[in-house]
């Protein structure tokens, strides 16, 4: 079985998002970028369904501009045995996304894909509930454990309040969440090796796809801030202050 992994390059996740200042997007001039650590975990598993005999071939794929083939050579290094690039200088919505993953499976019939539950930069948590949609596959979303059998998948998927188990049938869709795995370090040597394995580049038009946007981004801007606490003396100052300042009792 061959596993499709979807990493995306997003902004790192140690650093402050800003809007621009004209409010019509994130800044991502001069910006830290990284794999979504969401996807980093989806690889993971992906190499250790390899590594338990299950699988014999990952490819990476990612959606974005050039430097995009950075996240793949990380995900190679992590030990995705090839990567898949589709070049698009423009920003690709997740339905776009999707139906360009759901033509890269319709070419390389992998068993299973994995993606990350959501892209910490778009939070849109959409990418892999309309993959499946699009195939007509099972889907196992925010999963914390993954079990291959011979044609089916359990999966213990992370709800409110505890875990669901669910056994789909293969070929699947899975999205990771945050407790399925810890990803593995990448090794010096191990990017060496990284840089020779096979990278290809496709575009959107080569796909066959529309990636045209559906949705109108209306404005980006800041939180409101926070205003300071107070401290109150007592029950009866903080009473008063909720019904008379904040007005919520
Ligand atoms: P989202 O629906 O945008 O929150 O993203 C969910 C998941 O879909 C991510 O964790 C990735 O695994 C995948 N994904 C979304 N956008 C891209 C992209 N541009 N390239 C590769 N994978 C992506």
């Amino acid at each position: 079985m061959k596993i499709l992994v979807a990493v995306k390059r997003a902004i790192d996740y140690n650093v402050k998002a800003r809007p621009k200042s004209d409010g019509t997007g994130v800044e991502l001039a001069n910006v830290k970028m990284s794999m979504n650590p969401f996807d980093e975990i989806a690889v993971e598993e992906a190499i250790r369904l390899q590594e338990a005999g299950k699988v014999e071939e990952i490819i990476a794929v990612s959606v974005g501009p050039a430097q995009c083939q950075e996240t793949l050579r990380t995900a190679m290094a992590m030990g995705a045995d090839r990567g898949i690039l589709v070049q698009t200088e423009t920003e690709i919505q997740p339905l776009g996304v999707a139906k360009l993953l759901k033509a890269l499976v319709d070419k390389e019939q992998p068993g299973l894909v994995i993606l990350g539950k959501q892209a910490i930069d778009d939070d849109s948590n959409q990418t892999g509930q309309m993959l499946a949609g699009l195939l007509g596959w099972a889907q196992g979303t925010f999963a914390a454990k993954v079990e291959v059998g011979v044609d089916t998948v359990d999966v213990k998927r992370e709800v409110d309040g505890g875990l669901q188990a669910l056994t789909l049938k293969l070929p699947a869709v899975i999205t990771a969440d945050l407790r399925l795995n810890e990803p593995r370090y990448v090794k010096l040597p191990n990017i060496m090796k990284a840089k020779k394995k096979p990278l290809d580049i496709v575009t959107p038009a080569d796909l066959g796809v529309d990636v045209a946007p559906r949705l109108k981004l209306v404005k980006v801007s800041e939180p409101a801030a926070r205003a300071g606490g107070v401290k109150v003396a007592d029950v009866n100052e903080l009473v008063a202050k909720l019904r008379n300042e904040a007005k919520v009792i």
